[in-house]
């Protein structure tokens, strides 16, 4: 080996291989760790940060020792001081206006961290031999994670490799609405053969066959045919089958026959990972102490990492410098009304229910009977046991002091009609995912 520099280089790339890190982590915390000297059995480096000292440190030392080691065949110890950086005098060309990238959803653009690299895995080995091996495949973790990228990561991966390959993505609403339309049609049969002649099924969180005994009956009819023939099968779901209430048990015994992949919150590093690459693809040139402030702020959802990553890009997008540690304050506060208390978010809910259908919150609260009230009363009673999980005394009171059987019957109406009505269940379904977003 020539120098100390070109150990530690052998270094690092052994500690990157041994801890799998991805190239943005790698890069993250690694490319600007500097090998200063060697001496008395001490590698000394220089780090630009604290914070990176103290992953360095925490996550990383021992490895680096272990892979000196293993180089030098002797025990090394090792140093890491922190070396600001000059601020660089030339001035940096600003990247082009990019816009949302269309094909994001790609294994490539996928951030790898802990919470996620198994299921990840599990997609890219699905995608070689789809149907040879994981069977079905269910995916769960809380919404935000990269369940839906890593369904459409899979599903290109497919395409590509078999172009021919008949595939069909959808989301359990659609699966039951295109029932509702083929049974109103008379046509099962043509539903059968729809769902039934894919290669590949992959149906987006599935938590929502959840109390649709009737769709849960099809689509276990379904999912044999499909398995029978060694097809493909991939499921999302919010939470684990075993969570997933009135599922019937036959179903939730064929999610659980293949392989359950869960996904976890993202640890710092691959938050600070995301922030980076995400900063990337808009052109925004984020600086370290904004990328570690963001990361350290938004910890449990990655479309708020994204979020706040665009709301920046926007802020920006006139001005002729870069993003300032305000904007990334205030991006990081907008997105984080999603993190609000029950009761801010309670008052949000029924504000936007109000606006949806035209009325006042306090026509929500009152006891007005007009028919288009008292709708949208029982909608947002049903909306906000769905998002908030409150008791049903809580949610009496949020829209009124309603006793608890009002509150019982709203929600048994609204479920009715949404039995009854596609185009009514499409819209509770939109006000959920909108509040949600
Ligand atoms: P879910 O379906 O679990 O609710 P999504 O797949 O819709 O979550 O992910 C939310 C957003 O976060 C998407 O824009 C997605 O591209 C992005 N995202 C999620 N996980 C990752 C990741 N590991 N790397 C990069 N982007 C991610
Ligand atoms: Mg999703």
């Amino acid at each position: 080996m020539e120098s100390f520099s070109d150990l530690f280089e052998q270094v690092l790339l052994l500690c990157k291989a041994d801890a799998e890190m991805a190239d943005v982590t790698f890069n993250l915390f690694f490319s600007d760790l500097k090998p200063v000297s060697f001496a008395n059995d001490t590698a000394y480096l220089e780090t630009t940060s604290d914070f990176k000292l103290d992953i360095l440190k925490s996550k990383y030392a021992e490895l680096m020792k272990a892979n000196f080691q293993r180089l030098l065949g002797f025990p090394v110890e090792i140093e890491i001081t922190v070396k600001s950086p000059k601020k660089e005098e030339e001035e940096q060309p600003k990247p082009a206006f990019q816009p949302e990238n269309r094909d994001k959803y790609t294994f490539e653009n996928f951030v790898v961290g802990s919470g996620n690299k198994f299921a990840y895995a599990a997609c890219q080995r699905v995608a070689k031999d789809p149907g040879m091996i994981y069977n079905p495949l269910f995916i769960y973790g809380r919404s935000g994670l990269g369940k839906t990228h890593l369904l459409m990561a899979t599903q290109r991966e497919i395409i590509q490799n078999n172009p021919d390959a008949n595939i069909i993505y959808t989301t359990s609403e659609n699966f039951t609405n295109d029932m509702v339309s083929f049974l109103a049609q008379k046509n099962m049969e043509e539903f059968h053969n729809k769902y039934r002649s894919v290669d590949v099924l992959l149906i987006d969180d599935v938590q929502f066959l959840q109390n649709k005994m009737s769709f849960q009956e099809e689509f276990f009819h379904t999912f044999n045919a499909l398995t029978q023939l060694n097809k493909q099968v991939i499921l999302t779901s919010d939470r684990p089958p075993k969570e997933i209430d009135t599922l019937t048990d036959r179903l939730r015994n064929r999610f659980e026959s293949g392989l359950l992949a869960d996904i976890q919150p993202p640890d710092i590093e691959t938050r600070m990972a995301i922030v980076t690459k995400k900063a990337q693809q808009y052109g925004l040139n984020l600086s370290p102490q904004i990328v570690e402030y963001i990361a350290e702020k938004l910890k449990n959802n990655i479309r708020q990492l994204e979020g706040a990553v665009k709301k920046i890009f926007a802020m920006n997008s006139l001005s002729e410098t870069d993003p300032t540690f305000e904007m990334a304050e205030e991006a990081i506060r907008d997105v984080q009304t999603d993190n609000m208390p029950v009761g801010v978010k309670t008052e949000k809910i029924i504000e936007y229910i109000a606006d949806f259908y035209g009325i006042t919150p306090q026509d929500i609260t009152s006891n007005k009977k007009n028919a288009n009230i008292a709708l949208a009363r029982q909608v947002t009673v049903y909306v906000l046991r769905e998002i908030t999980g409150q008791t049903l005394q809580m949610i009496g009171a949020a829209i009124g002091g309603k006793n608890h059987s009002t509150v019982n019957y709203s929600i048994s109406l609204v479920e009715k009609k949404m039995r009854n009505e596609p185009a009514f269940k499409n819209t509770v379904f939109e006000i959920i995912n909108n509040l949600q977003e």
